[in-house]
């Protein structure tokens, strides 16, 4: 079969690789639809994911039809439209036996850690893989149950809940992820950018405010908001070294900031910022199993991940896309790839 590997940075090509099969009683054999290409797909790429190893096929937003299960699969059938969670942890460590499997201490990432979904087959095991109705929901949007897992990561993380004010600092595609699902969950959300095409989708996409922080005086705007008292819930997907110190500002007092960020480079943070207002400066990573959540919210039509999806390339385009992404940030949310 075909696969999108990297085979050390800024080195990527279309490999002939072995087909993968099924070694184990429960595991899967998905033929791949489709792919959505993430900034840490890029950052493999680049060089900068420091948690990637190489040769590597990236990928780890996907998902396609079954095409053969092991013997003791019972959850999904030759035929059904998946999505497949990448997330792959031990069971057994702190995180695991205290049900945050998304943290284990060994976690892995397919498309990171090991080969991942930009391919044109892949095996993954029963209980990673998420049927998906397929006449509710396109099938060529199954790739975007993993971005929006984020987001329901963030809202859980964040109890964000009804009448919750949120700012999100970044309006990509898991900015708007976190977004959308705070707003189903009864929150109202400003959202920001730099970027005005991606403040419009933004509220385009459900958003209460945008706000673009070149243009208007952030700090304003939420003490406006939130007459006067600052923002009770802030997560930061900008996730540079300067916005988490503003985020810590921005919060009012006993509020809340999530965290996503991976960079190792240090944000100057004063301690005061966070003990005066007892905020909850909380951290939040992958998915802890949220792919139902996801599945049943795009079928209910709860979550309208439709206008997610900016541009399509077939996978053989992959230097295409990638050039496309890091170009014109203005013209993209997510693409994505087309396996068939
Ligand atoms: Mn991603």
């Amino acid at each position: 079969m075909k696969a999108i590997v990297v085979n050390k940075p800024f080195e990527i090509n279309i490999a002939d690789v072995d087909d993968p099969q099924i070694k184990s009683p429960d595991e899967v054999l998905i033929k791949v639809k489709n792919g959505g290409i993430c900034g840490s797909d890029i950052g493999i790429y680049t060089g900068e994911n420091s948690l990637a190893t190489y040769p590597r096929i990236i990928g780890h937003e996907f998902g396609g039809e079954v095409v053969e299960v092991g013997s003791g699969v019972t959850k999904v059938k030759i035929g059904d439209k998946v999505a497949v969670d990448p997330v792959r942890s031990c069971g057994n460590c702190f995180a695991c036996r205290n049900n945050r499997h998304n943290v284990c201490k060994s976690v892995e990432v397919t498309g990171v850690h090991r080969d991942g979904g930009f391919a044109q087959y892949v095996v993954a095991p029963e209980h990673a893989v998420h049927k998906v109705d397929t006449s509710k929901i396109s099938e060529d949007l199954l790739c975007l149950v993993e971005p929006y897992s984020i987001g329901v990561q963030v809202n859980y993380r964040g109890r964000i809940n009804e009448n919750d004010k949120v700012l999100v600092m970044g309006s990509g595609p898991i900015g708007i992820a976190v977004m959308q699902v705070a707003k189903y969950r009864g929150a109202s959300v400003i959202i920001t950018d730099i970027v005005d095409q991606r403040l419009e989708r933004a509220m385009d996409m459900g958003a209460d405010k945008a706000v673009n922080v070149l243009k208007e005086d952030l700090a304003q705007v939420v003490l406006d908001y939130t007459d006067g008292e600052g923002m009770p819930v802030i997560v930061d997907t900008v996730c540079s070294v300067k916005s988490f110190p503003q985020a810590l500002d921005l919060a009012c007092q006993a509020g809340r900031v999530v965290v996503l960020g991976l960079t190792n480079l240090p944000s100057e943070v004063a301690q005061v910022a966070i003990t005066k207002k007892e905020l909850d400066v909380i951290g939040s990573r992958l998915n802890n199993h949220h792919f139902p959540e996801v599945i049943k919210a795009f079928e209910s039509g709860a979550l309208n991940p439709e206008k997610m999806r900016t541009n399509t390339f077939n996978f053989t385009e992959i230097e295409k896309a990638i050039e496309l992404i890091k170009k014109h940030p203005e013209q993209v949310c997510k693409v994505t790839l087309n396996f068939d």
